[in-house]
């Protein structure tokens, strides 16, 4: 059967892609070897997402146990939290079906292989089919790094296997503090797990705003996480069903240290799926484990083309989402706008959040900008005293010269909502003064970027203004 379009891989990417493809009236087929949705759904943003909102719901709790006079001895079942974070996957799962049926979007299930002459083959339940398209997106994904040798799936596990724990475990060791790492060690912390994090870079989060990574390793050492940075793994090894890991600190490689935990659970990255798809036969390029693509995100080879996480750009769901529609576009000859890769919002959903966008204060200095940086505490918003949530500050950083918003990095409760609103003023060249006269609720969160906006001007009425 021939197609306009057929996509490889069903993440969000993959079906976003499908369902605009569909939408554009182009006959349309998505490739799927596993579950509709990819890791974001199936893995990632989402089931994390649900766990991460049980664990705050009894942080929320054990804060208010005397205001409402609760029982404190009330039990966790850890089970029945992954089962409503598996229905979650299922309740968005079958609207993902409806969307793709509704669209006109056929669903092919087997596993896909590029071959020439633009061609894929599935395989399925031991069948072969051959299907053909004037148009190939690959849109295949990644997977967890881990040492292969290591990994069992018990005790040296991934997040996929921290999404399905049948126990809590009295201990847990993380390797890697990037997003994933630390929203696992919120929730197990908050399930009663003793949490020990190591990290290789001398920070937490060492893509963070310095600011940031600073204030979350103090923030996380006081609900009693212990955190070891600059560290370097010497060994790992198991033993009477624990899991020890022998480590030493960069500047005194001397000193070995050994931990012993239940479960190791491995959060150093991902690697593009770009193995056993037929890449190598077309001759389609690939640098450093990444498929190359144009701005266009066409690979070097004529009908096919890359996005989401098997490209070289920033591996969210959101710029999956958006590469799709903008590959699409292009495909159907639509003069559409590129992304701006600049103007990425990141977001960590442990408590407190973090969201940012634009540049850290390090990389601006480097760029040789001159900066004017406003930090406003939330411990002085309105809104933070009200739901009794105060940690955390809303950091802007500006060009002195031209007012230009570089960055903005955020850390308290629900900020994740509130970056949104800086991707915007950005993308619409904002200038300061013009925020400042934009009116926001009160009392409410978003109020927080306007104070620091006021508080960046020297207009400050919450906050103490700098004498300059
Ligand atoms: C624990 C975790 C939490 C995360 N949280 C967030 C978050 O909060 N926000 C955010 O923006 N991002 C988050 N991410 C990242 C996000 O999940 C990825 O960036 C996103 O899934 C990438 O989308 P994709 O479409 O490129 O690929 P994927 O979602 O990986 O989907 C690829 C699909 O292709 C299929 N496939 C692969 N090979 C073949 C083949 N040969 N034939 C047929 N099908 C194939 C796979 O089965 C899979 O379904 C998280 C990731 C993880 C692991």
């Amino acid at each position: 059967m021939h197609f306009d379009v057929i996509i490889l891989g069903s993440g969000p990417g993959g079906y976003v892609a499908s369902i605009r493809s569909a939408q554009l009236g182009m006959k349309t087929a998505i490739v799927e070897k596993n579950e509709l949705g990819g890791i974001s759904l199936n893995w990632g943003c989402i089931p994390t997402k649900s766990i991460l909102n049980s664990a705050k719901l009894l942080q929320d709790i054990k804060k208010n146990i005397k205001l409402f006079g609760i029982n404190n001895n009330f039990d966790i079942y850890i089970d029945k939290i992954f089962i409503k974070s598996r229905n979650t996957v299922n309740t968005i799962k079958k609207r993902i079906y409806y969307l793709l049926k509704k669209n006109g979007v056929n669903v092919i299930y087997g596993e896909g292989k590029l071959k020439k002459g633009k061609k894929i083959e599935v395989l399925y339940k031991n069948k072969i089919k051959i299907f053909s398209a004037s148009n190939i997106i690959i849109a295949t994904g990644a997977t967890p790094k881990i040492d292969k040798e290591l990994y069992d799936g018990k005790s040296i596990i991934t997040y996929k296997e921290a999404l399905s724990l049948s126990f809590i475990p009295k201990t847990m060791i993380i390797i890697g503090t990037d997003s994933i790492g630390l929203e696992f060690s919120y929730f197990y912390n908050c399930m009663g797990s003793k949490i020990i994090l190591i990290e290789a870079s001398s920070l937490v989060l060492p893509n963070e705003d310095e600011d940031i990574s600073i204030y979350i390793k103090s923030y996380i050492e006081k609900t009693g996480v212990l955190v070891y940075t600059s560290s370097v793994i010497d060994k790992v090894f198991k033993k009477n069903k624990k899991v020890f890991v022998q480590f030493y600190i960069k500047n005194n490689p001397d000193k070995k240290i050994t931990l012993e935990s239940d479960i190791l659970l491995y959060s150093i990255g991902v690697s593009p799926n770009i193995k056993n798809i037929g890449l190598k036969k077309i001759g389609i390029n690939v640098n450093n484990g990444y498929i190359v693509v144009d701005k266009n995100y066409k690979t070097n080879i004529n009908g096919f083309y890359a996005i989401g996480d098997v490209i070289n750009t920033i591996s969210l769901s959101h710029v999956a989402f958006h590469e799709g529609i903008n590959c699409i576009e292009n495909i159907k000859g639509l003069n559409c706008q590129n992304i701006d890769y600049n103007n990425i919002p990141k977001c960590i959903y442990s408590f407190p959040e973090i969201a940012s966008v634009g540049i850290t204060e390090k990389e601006a200095i480097k760029k040789g900008f001159k900066l004017k940086i406003s930090k406003f505490p939330l411990s002085f918003l309105d809104r933070s005293i009200c739901d009794d949530y105060t940690d955390g500050f809303i950091k802007l950083i500006f060009d002195e010269k031209y007012d230009e918003w570089l960055g903005c990095h955020m850390i308290g409760n629900k900020v994740s909502d509130l970056i949104s609103e800086v991707v915007i003023a950005r993308k619409l060249e904002t200038t300061s003064e013009e925020i400042l006269n934009s009116v926001h609720p009160y009392p409410s969160l978003s109020e927080s970027i306007l104070e620091a906006i006021f508080l960046y001007c020297g207009k400050s009425i919450h906050y103490i203004n700098k004498k300059s």
